[in-house]
């Protein structure tokens, strides 16, 4: 249904004083308060034809009204409104324009209920005083900074006070409808796949459980695409699979199948996530991030009572070998090796990690003379790390992790979600907040002849 209005208002501008000192911040003040009292006004002769048309004309209304483009809230028909007056309280509605007063025209519903279409033609979210713009706004900046300062920034930015415990509604919400568990169908062949957790601090707050709480678990899932190496800095093309917050690891089960087909899948070896794809992608090649591994060799190598200063020499001995061998076969018989070595000396701990994630460290090596679709671009080889995953989960840990601060689960969950959808760009982030369309608005002087 394409409709156009036009309205014409008269602008009248005015100026007093001695001199011209301080015109510009007076104008501007000035001119903020006009901005949406301008395009509320454009709003209104929309929502005027609007109706027209899906009700018929204010004196001769349609006895079965035209399909209309928005539907009853309640019953959820698309047709059969009648008009029902206007709201006698203006609206206020927080835009990126300003602060909008809008006087609404009401429809009813053959079901009975009453209710105001244009809201929901802008995309507002039932009961909110902030339009999708600036929902969306504010969410992106609570991803960034504490609450309190991301009002404060909005502010700024767009010249009106939401209050703190507004943004953290906004994000409770949008959070709460930003599902990354959903399988994404734009993923097609995925070179390598990284599947990695953190931990955030979350749980009680009070009362016996809250001093044991130990947080909740984060786990992502990213597909890296390729490298960029052309600028100064090689830039990794990532994109995110899925991720989930206090949830098992199996909840990625849908998600991590989503691509159509998968060169390697590289993790640092949680029982979970083996468990996971166990179960998801059985039939793809895991690689034991080799990364992770040194350090986790070290732990053990603690655990097996071995001196801080001998530590870092001991797991070089133990895993250059089997890491820097030509071969996968080659790395085999390099672990058997290090393997007999650990037992040897007596560092039963070392031993068995090295026996547990050993045949996983050399996978890439025989990946990358298979057909699988491991290859990208600014690569030779096949991915072995999860590296690239640790700044996104510096930048969780960052946002959540204030000191002294803890968060319920429920409100972690909704700020690690919007913030992995929108550092990600994630299909979903785009459809949380309706503010991108194809609506065309134009302004301008009347040129007057004469
Ligand atoms: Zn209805």
């Amino acid at each position: 249904m394409l409709l156009r209005v036009e309205v014409s208002r008269e602008i009248r501008l005015g100026l007093e004083g001695h001199d011209v000192v301080g015109f510009e911040h007076s104008a501007m003040v000035a001119e903020r308060e006009l901005r949406p009292a301008i395009w509320a006004g454009l709003l209104e002769a929309y929502q005027e034809a609007v109706l027209d048309r899906v009700c018929g004309l204010r004196r001769s209304p349609l006895s079965r009204g035209r399909r209309a483009p928005f539907m009853c809230p309640a019953c959820g028909s698309e047709r059969g409104f009648r008009r029902r007056g206007r709201r006698s309280r203006r609206r206020v509605l927080l835009t990126r324009l300003g602060r909008m007063e809008l006087t609404l025209a009401q429809v009813a519903c053959r079901c009975g209920r009453r209710f105001a279409p244009l809201l929901q033609l802008l995309g507002v979210d039932g009961g909110s005083r902030v339009s999708p713009g600036l929902a969306r706004r504010a969410a992106e900046l609570a991803t960034e900074l504490p609450f309190a300062r991301a009002a404060a920034q909005l502010l700024t930015e767009t010249g009106h006070g939401v209050s703190t415990a507004t943004v953290r509604r906004i994000v409770a919400r949008g959070g709460a409808r930003c599902d990354l568990t959903v399988p994404r169908d734009d993923l097609h062949d995925v070179p390598a796949m990284l599947i990695d957790g953190t931990r955030v601090p979350a749980g009680p707050r009070h009362g016996r459980r809250a001093r044991s709480a130990r947080g909740v678990e984060v786990n992502i899932a990213c597909a890296v695409l390729g490298r960029d190496i052309t600028g100064r800095r090689p830039r990794a093309q990532i994109e995110l699979v899925g991720a989930s917050v206090a949830e098992p690891w199996l909840g990625l089960h849908d998600a991590v199948r989503g691509p159509r087909d998968i060169g390697i899948v590289v993790t640092d070896g949680d029982n979970g996530i083996e468990g996971l794809l166990d179960r998801a992608l059985p039939e793809v090649p895991r690689q034991h991030c080799t990364f992770h591994v040194q350090h986790n060799i070290r732990l053990r190598l603690w655990q097996d009572g071995v001196a801080f200063k001998d530590r870092d020499a001991l797991a070089d001995r133990l895993l250059a070998p089997v890491l820097s061998a030509r071969t996968r076969g080659e790395s085999l018989l390099a672990l058997e090796e290090s393997i007999a070595l650990a037992q040897d000396h007596g560092f039963d701990y070392a031993a068995q990690h090295l026996r547990n994630v050993g045949r996983q460290l050399s996978t890439w090596k025989a990946v990358r003379h298979s057909r699988r679709p491991w290859r990208m671009s600014g690569r030779s080889r096949p991915e072995h790390t999860t590296s690239l995953l640790e700044r996104t989960m510096r930048e969780v840990n960052r946002r959540v992790d204030p000191p002294g601060n803890r968060w319920l689960v429920p409100g972690v969950r909704a700020m690690v979600n919007l913030l992995l959808a929108r550092r990600f760009d994630h299909p979903s982030w785009k459809d949380l907040w309706q503010d991108a369309g194809t609506v065309r608005v134009w302004a301008g002087f009347r040129e007057s002849t004469g």
